[in-house]
């Protein structure tokens, strides 16, 4: 799940933090629903004061839960790109998936452990804070982020994918079977249970008791069912893009921009007299930087500007977008989504320099290939 247009909050031991505009709707209604929990403890004004702070105290937590997943997942070599904060609490983007199954278990495992841990801190601090003053706003404030972070703890271990107990599901059976597809597939089947069972018992809360907070079930339960139904499609594409690597539908040694080019370097070059429509754009060094598109060209038409450089028009590229050629094409187009005539994947080795360049169009091919069973190249095919 991709998450656009975040406001950047800042680092925590090197992972990138985001919120989206939705995670304020998430602490406008945690403030909204402790208000209504420490009704009669204190006054109005104490308790909206201890209702917004315990409900920034709750991001606080579920930034925890994710940072905990992140730096597990940094330190087993899975790259995190950043956390976003967004209406259903937290979420970190991996750019590749783990590489095996004690990895995956851990980085699954750590999230609601993390959880756990803080509402034992936190139910701890209330018991202190009950001996001298008990019942009040403080008191109660804490039970409540006390008991909600156990409740997340126990939610998150529901197994189901995409919550991290259908992760654990996925590392258990891919440590058990050494098939990590099949461990996929499974983990991503309970997860459209779960989400079914979630939304049959939130509708059975509405028509058996009346009781309208099933509606919240039943969103929850939609929003899982549809989480789990993209996974089941991306591991039946693994299962389809089988072995392909990225090295095997690359384009070797792509004709490239130098970030330092004039604009009129560019265009007196014979690069735009080639039949490619993005370019890659390397610095000094032979690494690749941004990428540059027909589009980004035909831009500069509304601002001309003699000094204009390549590397002011093109586009950065993000570490998503960028491979080695050992890399499984499965595992690249999980985490990135190249537009046609816009984006693409820049291939180096491992000194950083480039070496290949893999476009929407390259991955079209792939796709329709192997959907008819045929190889990646005409060479493979002798046999
Ligand atoms: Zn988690």
């Amino acid at each position: 799940m991709q998450i656009r247009s975040t406001v950047p909050l800042g680092r925590i031991a090197g992972i990138r933090i985001g919120a989206h505009w939705s995670a304020a709707v998430t602490v406008g209604l945690f403030t909204w629903i402790l208000a209504t929990f420490l009704r009669g403890t204190a006054g109005a004004g104490i308790i909206w004061a201890a209702a917004i702070v315990g409900a920034l105290g709750l991001i606080a937590c579920l930034l925890a839960h994710e940072l905990a997943h992140s730096i597990v997942a940094t330190r087993n070599g899975v790259h995190v790109e950043r956390i976003v904060l967004w209406l259903l609490g937290g979420a970190s983007e991996l750019t590749d998936e783990p590489k095996d199954a004690r990895t995956d278990l851990r980085v699954a495992l750590v999230g609601p452990a993390t959880s756990l841990i803080l509402g034992v801190m936190i139910y701890g601090a209330a018991a202190v804070s009950s001996v001298f003053s008990p019942g009040g706003p403080v008191t109660e404030t804490l039970v409540w982020l006390g008991t909600v972070n156990v409740v997340l703890a126990v939610f998150n271990m529901l197994p189901g994918a995409p919550l991290d107990g259908g992760r654990v599901v996925r590392a258990v059976i891919w440590w058990r079977s050494g098939d990590r597809l099949r461990a996929e597939t499974a983990a991503a089947r309970t997860g459209q249970v779960l989400g079914m069972t979630l939304g049959g018992i939130g509708s059975a809360e509405i028509i058996a008791f009346r009781d309208f907070g099933g509606l919240w079930l039943i969103l929850l339960g939609l929003f899982l069912y549809s989480a789990a139904n993209s996974e089941l499609t991306l591991a039946g594409l693994r299962h389809r893009l089988g072995a392909i690597t990225i090295g095997d539908i690359m384009t070797p040694a792509p004709r490239m921009a130098d970030a330092a080019w004039t604009l009129d370097q560019l265009l007196r070059s014979d690069l735009v007299y080639t039949h490619h429509h993005v370019f890659p754009v390397v610095d000094q060094n032979g690494h690749p930087c941004a990428v540059l598109a027909w589009a980004d060209l035909l831009r500069t038409r509304t601002r001309p500007h003699p000094g204009l450089r390549v590397a002011d028009i093109a586009r950065p590229l993000p570490p998503a977008a960028i491979a080695r050629a050992d890399d499984l094409l499965a595992d690249v187009i999980s985490r990135i989504v190249l537009r046609p005539n816009l984006d693409a994947v820049a291939v180096t080795d491992p000194t950083g320099r480039l070496t290949g360049l893999v476009t929407a169009t390259d991955l079209a091919l792939a796709c329709n290939r192997s959907a008819l069973g045929l190889p990646t190249h005409p060479s493979t095919n002798t046999h």
